[in-house]
């Protein structure tokens, strides 16, 4: 699990993020930033690796990408039993 965060008055909004995620997590949003681009926006966090490749790859540093505590054994084992 991660919770990733876009600066706003970082982001140009030239969307190298979108394009190196290995998991579709950005798309482009209509919000614009103090450039009057369009910046990226998280669609689908859940889908994050932590791989870290958007931090490393963003000219502006306006990524910030930090990994929250796994689930336990015991709340993954409730998700899949709820999936079923
Ligand atoms: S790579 Fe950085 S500057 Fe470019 S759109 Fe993504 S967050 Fe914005
Ligand atoms: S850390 Fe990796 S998987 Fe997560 S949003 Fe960035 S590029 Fe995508």
């Amino acid at each position: 699990m991660a919770k990733i965060d876009i600066d706003k008055n970082c982001c140009k909004g030239c969307y190298i993020c979108i394009n190196v995620c290995p998991k579709q997590v950005f798309k482009p949003s209509k919000k614009r930033n103090r450039y009057g681009t369009n910046m990226p926006m998280v669609q689908a966090e859940e889908a994050c690796i932590t791989c870290r490749m958007c931090e490393r790859m963003c000219p502006d540093g306006a990524i910030n990408v930090v990994k929250t505590q796994s689930k336990s054994p015991k709340e993954e084992a409730e998700e899949v039993k709820n999936e079923n």
